[in-house]
């Protein structure tokens, strides 16, 4: 009998990248692919819901969950909390899921540090020129919030380096295509090191 343990993978992009986009292609290529949902203490936006975006959480109860060991990680992003709850992740790798985490080059570090095994990928845009093109179309704020965004964007990516794959998104099939490869592969590895 078969009992393949799952995969952790750490997705991080910055902003505008797409890498939301690129993470529900994978969900509907794959069955076998989840997601953590964090824990934070920022205000829900329109049409989030609880449990299914975030845990949404007040500062108080936040630091709870801290102190009680409940998060493998947790960073401070623009004035609020967020952190990876333990269990999700668990439940999800002893089920055989591929459970993806979708975080900052903060907790990528942070997550590394106590699951070296995660498989981290970060994903690129095709240029910095496209990078701002996205922002400036999708952003509903002021250019100062653009380039605000485009100073975090270079110093997510001189981060880069720090990841196992840096993955381009230019085109959504090849990008997805791509990661998809990566996961087939890393279960390769990870299941035939349990077989030995
Ligand atoms: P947003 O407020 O736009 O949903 O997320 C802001 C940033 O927080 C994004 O870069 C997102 O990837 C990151 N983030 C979301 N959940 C977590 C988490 O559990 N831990 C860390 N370190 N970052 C997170």
């Amino acid at each position: 009998m078969t009992n393949n343990k799952g995969l952790l993978i750490i997705l991080s992009a910055p902003s505008g990248c797409g890498k939301d986009t690129v993470f529900q292609a994978i969900k509907k290529l794959r069955n076998d692919v989840v997601e953590s949902v964090s824990a934070t203490t920022r205000k829900p936006r329109e049409g989030e819901v609880e449990g299914v975006n975030y845990y949404f959480k007040s500062e108080s109860d936040f630091q709870l969950m801290v102190v009680n060991d409940e998060l493998l990680e947790y960073a401070r992003y623009n004035n609020c909390y967020y952190g990876t709850p333990i269990s999700g992740v668990e439940k999800a790798i002893n089920d055989g899921k591929i459970c993806f985490l979708i975080i900052d080059v903060q907790g990528a570090q942070s997550i590394l540090k106590v699951r070296p095994d995660a498989v981290s990928i970060f994903l690129l845009p095709p240029s910095l020129e496209v990078l701002e093109k996205r922002l400036v179309n999708r952003s509903t704020n002021d250019i100062d919030d653009v380039k605000n965004r485009m100073k975090i964007a270079q110093r997510e990516i001189d981060m880069a380096p720090l990841y196992k794959y840096t993955v381009v998104n230019d085109d959504l099939d090849e990008c997805v295509n791509t990661i998809n490869n990566i996961i087939n592969k890393e279960l390769l590895t990870l299941n035939s090191k349990e077989i030995k």
